[in-house]
């Protein structure tokens, strides 16, 4: 499984793998778990393709960042 970090302050989406350190999906008041709340959110794949589709479909211009810690597309 993969985890998606939607940040809207930076416009960056990170994709993680599930057993990642940083991999830290938690609803707060600023940031939803399978949604977008004020900072964005967390979202949650089985595949890191299917991530990365979710991503083009949605916001092309954000920055794509796979972790350079878990490597979740190698
Ligand atoms: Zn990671």
């Amino acid at each position: 499984m993969f985890w998606l970090n939607v940040d809207h302050p930076t416009n960056i989406w990170k994709l993680h793998k599930a057993d990642c350190v940083y991999s830290k999906p938690n609803d707060s008041t600023r940031k939803g778990v399978n949604t977008t709340k004020e900072e964005g959110g967390w979202f949650k794949f089985r595949t890191h393709l299917e991530a990365h589709e979710f991503y083009k479909k949605i916001k092309p211009r954000a920055v794509w960042q796979p972790c350079k810690i878990c490597k979740p597309e190698d």
